[in-house]
């Protein structure tokens, strides 16, 4: 057994991910909207132990101190953005790690969509928790950063395994998809990864979690080989 991570689909198109650990522990990323987070924890035994912020937008922190005062967790966040974050138990940065139950996740610190903006890996169960860093198949606006600092940020991801699950903040893929087709129209692997992404909402199931293998092979924010490339692309994106 190791850690599980189920998207629960909030607001207009976010995911806050349910983490649960092989010891029972129950995390939850990015409670944006208290209501069907809650909801969804009630149904999965009534326990939280932690909730995990990526970065400070409110589609993302929205619903921490309801979810927090219903369940008595920690909150974790990045340290760097603790004056625009809820109040934070637990201040992260770069090389930390943060606890749930005996799972580690190791913090790297993912500036480009926000100064402040932190990921999360869970070694066990292979779970990567990139906020609005990476999307399948696209990446976060550059809101409060650089091309330079997103590559440097993508770049991070780099070490981990191929089959890390890749659990964005967004349900984009498909949008996502019609611009990176216009990129890389002959690329066999994006071309499957739209298809199977159709498929998907059209059973109107999530596309995500992705596979950081097939994002490698399919993205092309993942395959722009220096943050030039990756300015270029992320500008013709923003005029799509
Ligand atoms: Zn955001
Ligand atoms: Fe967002």
């Amino acid at each position: 057994m190791s850690m599980t991570a189920t998207p629960i689909p909030i607001l207009s198109d976010n995911y806050a991910w349910l983490l649960r650990g092989s010891d029972g522990a129950v995390g939850i990323v990015d409670p944006a909207d208290a209501a069907p987070v809650i909801a969804a924890l009630e149904a999965t035994g009534g326990r939280c132990d932690l909730i995990l912020l990526t970065h400070h937008h409110a589609d993302h922190v929205a619903g921490t101190d309801a979810v927090r005062a219903r369940f008595g967790c920690k909150v974790a966040g990045a340290a760097a953005d603790r004056h625009r974050l809820p109040a934070l138990d637990i201040a992260l940065a770069e090389g930390d790690t943060v606890s749930l139950g005996q799972a580690r996740a190791q913090v790297m610190e993912t500036p480009g969509h926000t100064r402040g903006h932190i990921s999360y890996f869970f070694a066990d169960g292979a779970v990567l928790l990139p906020g609005d860093t990476l999307f399948s198949l696209g990446c976060g606006k550059l809101l409060e950063g650089t091309a330079a600092e997103m590559f440097a940020s993508l770049g991070k991801f780099a070490a981990l395994p191929d089959d890390t699950l890749v659990c964005c903040g967004h349900e984009y893929t498909e949008s996502n998809a019609r611009f990176a087709l216009t990129e890389e129209p002959e690329n066999q692997a994006l071309i499957a990864r739209a298809a199977e992404a159709a498929a998907q909402r059209r059973a109107g199931q999530p596309t995500l979690p992705a596979r950081l293998g097939n994002e490698r092979a399919a993205n092309p924010f993942l395959r722009a080989r220096d943050a030039a490339t990756l300015g270029a692309i992320r500008a013709r994106k923003d005029r799509f």
